[in-house]
């Protein structure tokens, strides 16, 4: 998803990275290149435009002048414009106050409506409500019969009094309107609190195509219309989500075939040329290749910085500012770093959660997935249980440690000796280094800038 538009982009961005002052022609040079990123990625050219005048307005401007890390400013700035352009706000369904709670799927054929229809009732099912499908879609040639089959796969009952056709060359007959209208009927009868209504699409916009979707919506009173519209379709998801907009008037957008080597453009168009926002994602033909969207997280995923905010929100309300104050002091004293230290800094993550977590939001997390699977916190615990088995002098002078006091240690951690020698061995790198940068190397980069 996104993958060549992410690498694009983190790729322009590491050319900022460290520098101290960004010149204008730094900041002419980035805007020129995420705006080539994104017009290859297929995003509508107006969407483009005005997205890199808010950049470069911005990055010109103080908030970038005065950080202490302009070029990780830069990307921040990015980040919320992105989050602006994919609708801001995560936005929910919006249930009736009075159920059943209809919801109407409308765009073009092909764009994924009755494959979406299965997965979005299974996820409406999955949080306690109790959805009917109703088949709508009389024209494509088995859509009917495509939508019992996602029904019975989600589990959930389809309403599908017409059979609809099942070749191209026999003539649509039923009346959508009337077995939508049935539809809300039924469910009214049976108590389901959610009607999911699959309608026709043709293959490009046309009046009578949206007049019946208007009908549909009109006669039953829709709730929500969702506009589902394949990601792929490049350029043209502008014109055709406009048209939509115009013809229907829906309230959110359904992105389809996320997964395949879209570029995405559509993704990034759609919302803000209509105003309108993105609620859901498809990601594949099985009915759990679905997603809410969070355009804060999508965002995200697209400069792969990984869950960064919340990471620093979590390590800030968890964070003792005494402990991080007397560390900071020690390093620029360029005491040595101890044992005690070491646990000190453990405890200190340990607070913030499981670190497996922690881990899966930092920036890269998508490219080792795997790896994330295989971390086992309770390894967090073994290293303090080791700690803890020494004196408090072995932990201030760790060079002291030697085989019998390790087979100690060992002993009363319950661990292997090859465990306490490892830690000690990774401690004596880790304090290596601190000092190393103590004395004149500076700070690694800090987490959150991509690359
Ligand atoms: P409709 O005409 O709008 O009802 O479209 P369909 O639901 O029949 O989908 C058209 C085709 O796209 C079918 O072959 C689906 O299996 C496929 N499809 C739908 N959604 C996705 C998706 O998210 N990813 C992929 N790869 N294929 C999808």
């Amino acid at each position: 998803m996104f993958n060549s538009l992410s690498d694009r982009l983190t790729a322009t961005f590491k050319n900022l990275r460290g520098k101290g002052k960004l010149t204008e022609a730094d900041i002419d040079g980035t805007a020129r290149e995420i705006r080539r990123a994104l017009l290859d990625a297929d995003v509508a050219v107006p969407v483009v435009r005005e997205f890199i005048a808010r950049i470069k307005a911005r990055a010109l401007g103080a908030e970038v002048a005065q950080a202490l890390n302009p070029g990780q400013q830069v990307v921040k700035i990015v980040n919320e414009e992105l989050v602006g352009i994919l609708g801001g706000q995560t936005r929910q369904l919006e249930f009736a106050k009075q159920p059943p709670t209809i919801i109407m799927l409308a765009g073009l054929q092909g764009a994924g409506k009755t494959t979406l229809a299965g997965k979005l009732a299974l996820h409406l099912k999955n949080q306690g409500h109790t959805p009917v499908l109703v088949a709508c879609d009389l024209q494509r040639p088995n859509a009917v019969k495509q939508l019992q089959v996602g029904g019975q796969r989600a589990g959930v009952p389809v309403f599908a009094p017409h059979p609809g056709v099942s070749s191209e060359s026999e003539a649509a007959t039923g009346d959508p309107v009337a077995v939508a209208e049935q539809g809300v009927a039924h469910a009214k009868d049976s108590l389901h609190d959610v009607v999911i209504i699959d309608t026709a699409g043709r293959l490009g916009v046309d009046e009578e195509l949206m007049r019946q979707a208007a009908n549909i919506k009109s006669a039953v009173n829709a709730h929500e219309t969702l506009f589902v519209i394949d990601a792929m379709i490049g350029q043209d998801a502008v014109n055709t989500a406009q048209a939509f907009n115009e013809g229907v008037d829906f309230s959110g957008v359904v992105l389809t075939k996320l997964d395949g080597d879209a570029r995405g453009g559509a993704a990034l168009s759609v919302a803000s040329v209509t105003g309108k926002p993105v609620m859901y994602a498809s990601t594949g033909e099985g009915l759990k290749d679905f997603e809410v969207f969070h355009p804060d997280r999508m965002a995200r995923r697209i400069l792969d910085m990984g869950d960064i905010l919340s990471l620093i929100e979590q390590a800030e309300a968890s964070w003792d500012k005494d402990e991080a104050a007397k560390m900071a002091q020690k390093f620029a004293d360029q005491e040595d770093f101890t044992l005690e230290d070491f646990r000190a800094q453990m405890q200190q993550i340990k607070k913030m959660g499981s670190m497996k977590k922690l881990l899966g939001m930092m920036p890269g997390a998508a490219g080792m997935r795997q790896q994330l699977e295989q971390f086992d916190d309770s390894q967090l615990d073994r290293v303090e249980a080791i700690i803890n088995s020494m004196t408090p002098h072995e932990r201030n002078a760790p060079k002291i440690i030697n085989g019998s006091r390790r087979a100690r240690i060992a002993r009363g951690s319950g661990v292997h000796v090859s465990e306490v020698n490892q830690l000690l061995e990774r401690f004596g790198q880790a304090a290596k280094m601190m000092k190393k940068m103590a004395s004149g190397g500076g700070m690694p980069d800090m987490p959150g800038m991509p690359g």
